[in-house]
C-alpha cells in the first residue's frame, strides 16, 4: 500500500479536529486537565510512536552533545543543524513507524500474530514501500536486513531473525507496540507472541526478552498500573518462573536487561540500551518531554523517541501529543481507518479491553 493521497476517514471521535471536523479542539488546559480515556491512551499509543519516530528523524547519528536544546528540538530542528536523512521532509516517520503499521495491519487483518504475514509485510515495505511515507524506505537496520534477506531465500519468518549475541539491535522492539495494544490474552500469552514477533528478525533471546518486557510496560501503563514497569518487571518474572521452558529467558532478563537498575542509557541502537534509554526518557515529563528527552540522547534518535513515544502516548492519550506534531506528520490519513479500528477493538474494558488494576 502507498501512503500518499486516498480518502480521509474519520471513525473516532477523536484525532486531530481539523481532519475529523466535529467539534473545536480543546484548548491545552481542558486537554491537560481531565484522565484521558481508555481509548484516547490506545490512539495516543499509536501516534505517539509515529510523531515520536518522525520528530526523532533528523537527528539521528548525532553525538548529544550536538543535539539542540529541548526547546529548539522539534520537528524542523533550527537553522543551522546539520539535518541526518537530509532528502525527507519534516514530518516524515522511518522504518520505526512503518514497522509499527505493518505489525498493526497484520494483527487487524488476521486477528492473530502470523509470522507468515508479518514477514511479507515487511518484505513488501522494505522492497515496495508499504506503509512508508510516500512509498520511500529509508534507515534499514543491519540486521533486519539480513533477515529480509533470509525471507526472500524462504527461511521460515520464526528462524530468519539473525540469532548471534551481536544481533541485538533495537528493531524488533521499536515496532512491537500494536500487540501489546491489540493483544487480549494472559501475561504468558502476550510474553509468547512479544518473542515471536521478535523471531522475524532478532532472534537473539535478549531481543525477545526486551520485547516482552516491553508489552507488559505497555499493557501495564495502558490499564494505568501505579509503577507499570514494577509491575511489569514482577510480570515477566513470574512468567518465566512457571514455564519449564523460561529459565533461559529468566537468566537472560537478570543478568542482562537487570530491569532492577536505575533508568537510564546512551540513546544508542543496542536493544538493552534502548529500552533502558526509553524508561529514563519516559519519567522526564509530559508527551512532548519525554520525546524530546529520548532525542537529546542522541545517536539512535529515532528509535528511542519511537519506543518512548509510545509508552507515553499510552499513558498519557492522543490528547497529550501537540497538536502542531499530528498536524504535520505526514501520511497519517492512511494511518487513521486503522487506528480507528484498534481503538474499537481495544478502546473499552469489557469489550476486549482488560479491566483497569
Ligand atoms: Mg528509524
Amino acid at each position: 500500500m502507498g501512503m500518499g493521497g486516498g480518502a480521509t476517514q474519520c471513525a473516532g471521535a477523536r484525532g486531530p479536529p481539523e481532519v475529523c471536523g466535529r467539534q473545536p479542539a480543546p484548548s491545552e488546559a481542558e486537554r491537560m486537565s481531565r484522565m484521558p480515556t481508555r481509548a484516547e491512551k490506545v490512539e495516543g499509543g499509536i501516534w505517539g510512536c509515529l510523531v515520536a519516530d518522525a520528530c526523532g528523524v533528523p537527528y539521528e547519528f548525532h553525538r548529544p552533545e550536538e543535539i539542540p536544546s529541548a526547546p529548539l528540538i522539534d520537528f524542523v530542528p533550527p537553522p543551522g543543524f546539520t539535518r541526518a536523512h537530509a532528502g525527507t521532509p519534516p514530518g516524515t516517520w522511518s522504518d520505526d513507524g512503518a514497522q509499527v503499521l505493518c505489525l498493526l495491519a497484520s494483527l487487524l487483518h488476521h486477528n492473530r500474530l502470523d509470522l507468515d504475514d508479518l514477514g511479507r509485510r515487511l518484505v513488501n515495505w522494505n522492497d515496495h514501500g508499504y506503509m512508508a511515507v510516500d512509498g520511500r524506505v529509508f534507515d534499514v537496520g543491519v540486521q533486519t536486513g539480513r533477515a529480509l534477506l533470509a525471507l526472500r531465500r524462504g527461511v521460515p519468518p520464526h528462524e530468519a531473525g539473525p540469532a548471534d549475541e551481536y544481533a541485538n539491535g533495537n528493531g524488533s522492539l521499536m515496532r512491537v507496540l500494536p500487540l501489546a495494544i491489540w493483544h487480549r490474552g494472559t501475561d504468558e500469552e502476550l510474553v509468547v507472541d512479544a518473542h515471536r514477533q521478535s523471531l522475524v528478525t532478532h532472534g537473539h533471546v535478549r531481543s525477545q526478552v526486551c520485547c516482552a518486557l516491553y508489552c507488559l510496560w505497555a499493557r501495564r501503563t495502558l490499564d494505568g498500573a501505579q509503577d507499570p514497569w514494577a509491575s511489569a518487571t514482577a510480570a515477566l518474572r513470574e512468567a518465566y518462573a512457571a514455564g519449564a521452558e523460561g529459565a533461559p529467558f529468566l537468566a537472560e532478563l537478570e543478568f542482562n536487561v537487570r530491569p532492577d537498575e536505575p533508568a537510564g542509557g546512551q540513546g544508542s541502537g543496542y536493544v538493552v540500551d534502548c529500552l533502558r534509554s526509553a524508561r529514563w526518557a519516559v519519567a522526564q515529563g509530559d508527551f512532548e518531554a519525554v520525546v524530546k528527552a529520548a532525542i537529546s540522547l542522541g545517536h539512535d534518535t529515532d528509535t528511542t523517541a519511537c519506543v518512548a513515544g509510545g509508552i507515553a502516548g499510552l499513558r498519557d492519550g492522543v490528547g497529550a501529543i501537540p497538536e502542531r506534531w499530528l498536524r504535520a506528520l505526514r501520511g497519517r490519513e492512511e494511518v487513521e481507518p486503522l487506528v480507528a479500528v484498534l481503538r474499537v477493538l481495544r478502546g473499552e474494558a469489557g469489550h476486549g479491553g482488560r479491566s483497569a488494576q
